[in-house]
């Protein structure tokens, strides 16, 4: 098969590698959609410790079931053919987070893309309990979306955000532009969106969301003057840098939350006596458990929450231009590489 092989930093080539044989839990998935993470993009550039070459990338996807392993029961509604979505952080089922519906905090996890052969490639491998049979009213495109939306499903839900909650995202990327979405459907009506790239604050804007100014101090000052001098009561850094954590922070009621989501950097100062004495919480949000995965594939499906705009659709070979352009600061929301290209697969489609 056709896979897309990070070989070492900034270096992504197509090459023919053996196609993956399911175990006898697994399912062999058609890829037909694979976006691209903003997560992964570090990565590319060689500085995440997660991700050691030589690996194909890739968590974001939909496709059709291929062939199932032995023990994956005929009940599980994965004929041949059917479109399907991935949950592709993949956890043990057995530990102390596990048992308690935090599976994102799963002490063996592992994630596709990273820890496991990802879906940049013709097939890709995934655990049968890991795989979500796709409801009717949902396209492939949308569906390979689900896993940033649950991002934000989860992020939310960690804010308890409500309709009294005025709401700071810092990033109008994918997560970004989902946040908004979600905080939508919690009722929270008065979002205000900063980032530096015109077209995504424009994304942000057609979404319901209230542009403010970003650079030094900009955000911060915008969302008090805009507040009333208040602060919002929940913010969400999409971003991880030091100045968006930091701008965050200072746009945030005391007594707020602030919600850190992005990855950028490992190590930021901030003014803690400051998060002392406004007893500012600050939580961290990582990925989604399967429960939030599910509220994300269901509100997509009902089209509650989703994505239009700023979504290009590339077949897999020009995968390592579209990294190099998102690296550079490329305004599209999301990349969907086609491993099958523009027709897709012959033999089943929807
Ligand atoms: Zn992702
Ligand atoms: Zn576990």
């Amino acid at each position: 098969m056709k896979a897309l092989v990070y070989e070492a930093p900034e270096v992504m080539n197509i090459r023919q590698v053996e196609s993956p044989i399911p175990g006898p839990d697994e399912v062999l998935i058609r890829v037909a959609y694979s976006g691209i993470c903003g997560s992964e993009l570090s990565g590319f550039l060689g500085h995440s410790s997660l991700r050691e070459p030589p690996l194909v990338f890739g968590h974001e996807l939909s496709g059709w079931v291929e062939s199932v392993g032995e023990r994956v029961p005929a009940t599980a509604g994965l004929e041949f053919g059917s479109p399907v979505t991935v949950n592709p952080l993949v956890t043990c089922g057995r530990c102390r987070y596990c048992v308690t519906g935090r599976q994102q905090l799963c002490e063996h996890r592992l994630l596709l893309g990273a820890s496991l052969p990802g879906c940049n490639a013709d097939f890709v491998t995934v655990p049968a309990a890991s795989v979500l049979p796709l409801p009717a009213t949902i396209s492939l495109r949308d569906a390979a979306m689900v896993e940033p939306a649950a991002c934000a499903v989860h992020a939310v839900e960690l804010s308890a955000a409500g309709p009294n909650s005025a709401a700071l995202i810092v990033g109008a990327g994918p997560i970004g532009l989902f946040l908004l979405q979600v905080l939508e459907q919690h009722g929270v009506t008065e979002r205000y969106v900063s980032d530096l790239n015109p077209e995504r604050l424009a994304m942000a804007r057609a979404l319901g969301g209230t542009p403010v100014g970003m650079g030094p101090n900009g955000t911060a000052r915008e969302v008090l003057e805009a507040t009333g001098g208040l602060g919002v009561d929940v913010s969400f850094d999409a971003v991880g840098r030091a100045e968006t954590r930091r701008e965050c922070l200072a746009s945030t009621v005391p007594g707020g939350k602030l919600v850190l989501v992005g990855l950028h950097s490992d190590e930021t100062s901030l003014p803690i006596n400051s998060v002392i004495r406004s007893e500012v919480s600050l939580w961290g949000a990582f990925a989604y458990s399967p429960a939030n995965f599910r509220t994300a594939l269901d509100w997509l499906a009902s089209k509650r929450i989703g994505l239009r705009e700023g979504v290009v659709e590339a077949p897999l070979s020009d995968g390592p231009e579209w990294y190099a352009r998102l690296v550079a600061g490329d305004g599209t929301a999301k990349v969907l590489l086609q491993p099958g290209g523009s027709t897709g697969p012959t033999e089943v489609s929807r």
